[in-house]
């Protein structure tokens, strides 16, 4: 992916007075699937994102590709079959960034293990030929062998299941060249910034801003598709400033630890917390990610900050679990992500996290809502409504049986080189790069980040800024704020030498990045 290429066609195009097929606002897990769809299905498709690929949601998840236990417990019957469907397909197509996980329930009460061994039956049934493996009880020694890390006092045993795991902005990355390898156009750093109608005032294209050199784009297209997240509200507003609010939004933190919180390949899942909801604490990249929380936000932001008692809950919560609690201090990073949460009158943690797709008079077609292991079905169902609204070629969905870019069957796990395995595919080319001894250098001794993995995503993944580089096409921001703070400056000499920017530019990225590090201190 070249983003000069990008742009180019989107200029050509308006010259050419010849309108796109589809055009996507957004450039998360929801509007990079709706770009790989309607690519796939050889329709013109455009995309802009107003930052990096992923700086929203998609790449502040809890990291799993899942069924949705919780949802079971709700009695949301077909969310879960869509979802455990979805997963199956996803570890079919991206096998070389979603595997298999192995996670514990662990049994303190009697009733625990009769109770959630059932329902995690339920859910091994729903999974039918999707299945990721086959629940069962587990005595306190079979439990403490999978959860070393466990506290052993009163535990009477446990229950195992199985689940999806990933890397959500790395899949992000290989979808967006997915959707560019089937003739898509997508483009980062590039706002919409209005919406064009038409004599009868329906939305016929939008305008957008190239970031980088200030050029405002017109984009003509048939359909525009909305798909902004926790933004969605404001891009319906610019068709109909009195639209209603369709989208509420709630937090979720995540704390980041080293591994020997966590010891051994398997996760722990705290069933029901103190404000009824589950708790993870996950093996991920080499550290142990605790989380979530559900808080309801008044408005959306780009950078959203974690709230003091959600880090307590989160301490307090797996530390009751844990045989060594952690406390901040052993906090490597925090990060925080905004749910789109369709409208309801509940409480955020009991809205439905279906999706929808909602059309204003306008014409605007906004989907939103759903979950990160959910969207290539969301995606199919956008993209037959944009066909019917938009009148557009007939052509049936391609996404099920589609490889994701990357694709590679997985490596026997002795040979596999860990660090290497999430750029499938393109490892070897990465691996080419590093003959330059100076591309071979490793970043900072905490993390396995290399020189060669910058250039890389300058050269084909279309990464613009050190933010870029250290949060989403490596995650050294999310395992070790720190370290990723360490990591800037020479990750911004290698941008600047493959950007052709200036010594100016490298600083003011170094300073800008390492006042958003900062705030994944806590
Ligand atoms: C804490 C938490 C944990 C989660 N864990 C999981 C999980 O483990 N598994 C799972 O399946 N799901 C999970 N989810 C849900 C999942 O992450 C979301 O459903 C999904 O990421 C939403 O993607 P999106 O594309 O709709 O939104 P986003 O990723 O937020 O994308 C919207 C994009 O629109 C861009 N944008 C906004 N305005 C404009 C504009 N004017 N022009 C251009 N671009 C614009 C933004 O910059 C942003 O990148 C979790 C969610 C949260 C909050």
């Amino acid at each position: 992916m070249r983003r000069e290429e990008m742009v180019r066609r989107i200029r050509e195009r308006a010259k050419r007075n010849e309108p796109w097929d589809i055009a996507v606002i957004g450039g998360g897990a929801t509007g990079v699937g709706v770009a790989v769809d309607a690519a796939a299905r050889g329709l013109d498709v455009v995309l802009v994102e107003a930052h990096g690929f992923g700086k929203g949601t998609s790449s502040r998840s809890t990291k799993l590709v899942h069924g949705g236990v919780r949802y079971l417990e709700q009695g949301n019957i077909p969310l879960v079959l869509s979802a455990l469907k979805e997963r199956g397909l996803l570890r079919q197509n991206a096998p070389h960034l979603v595997h298999d996980l192995a996670f514990v329930v662990p049994n303190y009460s009697w009733w625990e293990a009769p109770f959630y061994g059932i329902g995690l039956k339920l859910y091994d049934l729903l999974a039918g030929k999707y299945g990721f493996g086959t629940s069962k009880l587990l005595t306190k020694e079979e439990t403490l062998e999978r959860l070393p890390a466990l506290e052993p006092e009163e535990l009477r045993g446990g229950v195992v299941y199985y689940d999806g795991q990933f890397d959500d902005a790395r899949l992000l990355i290989h979808l967006a060249m997915t959707a560019a390898d089937h003739g898509g156009t997508v483009v980062n750093y590039c706002p919409a910034t209005g919406l064009l109608r038409d004599t009868e005032g329906y939305v016929n294209g939008l305008t957008a801003r190239d970031e980088e050199t200030g050029e405002e784009l017109t984009i003509a297209a048939r359909i525009v598709v909305n798909a902004t997240g926790v933004f969605t509200d404001s891009v319906r507003r610019m068709a109909d400033p009195a639209a209603e609010t369709l989208v509420v939004t709630s937090q979720g933190i995540h704390l980041v630890f080293n591994r020997s919180f966590l010891k051994g390949d398997t996760a722990l899942m705290v069933p029901r917390t103190s404000d009824g909801r589950v708790l993870f604490v996950i093996p991920w990249h080499g550290h142990a990610v605790a989380g979530t929380t559900d808080t309801p936000v008044d408005a959306p932001s780009l950078e959203p900050r974690p709230l003091d008692e959600e880090i307590e809950f989160i301490l307090e919560t797996a530390g009751r679990y844990l045989s060594r609690p952690p406390s901040r201090a052993d906090v490597l990073a925090v990060y925080v992500g905004l749910r789109p949460l369709v409208k309801g009158d509940g409480k955020t943690s009991a809205l439905s996290r279906d999706h929808v797709i909602h059309l204003d008079t306008s014409g605007l077609l906004t989907i939103t809502g759903g979950k990160w292991t959910t969207y290539r079905h969301m995606a199919e169902d956008c993209v037959d409504h944009a066909i019917t609204l938009g009148r557009l070629r007939d052509e049936t969905c391609a996404t099920k049986n589609l490889k994701i870019h990357g694709y590679r069957e997985p490596v026997a796990h002795e040979n596999a080189d860990e660090h290497f395995e999430v750029y499938g595919s393109d490892a070897e080319a990465i691996r080419t790069l590093t003959r330059d001894p100076a591309f071979a250098a490793q970043l900072n001794p905490e993390l396995p980040y290399i020189a060669a993995e910058v250039v890389w995503a300058a050269r084909a993944e279309m990464a613009r800024t050190v933010e870029d580089v250290l949060a989403r096409h490596t995650r050294a921001l999310f395992l070790n704020a720190k370290a990723a703070k360490a990591m800037a400056e020479p990750v911004a000499k290698l941008l600047a030498a493959e950007l052709g920017r200036d010594e100016a530019w490298a600083v003011a990225q170094v300073k800008e990045f390492c006042t958003l590090a900062d705030q994944y201190m806590v």
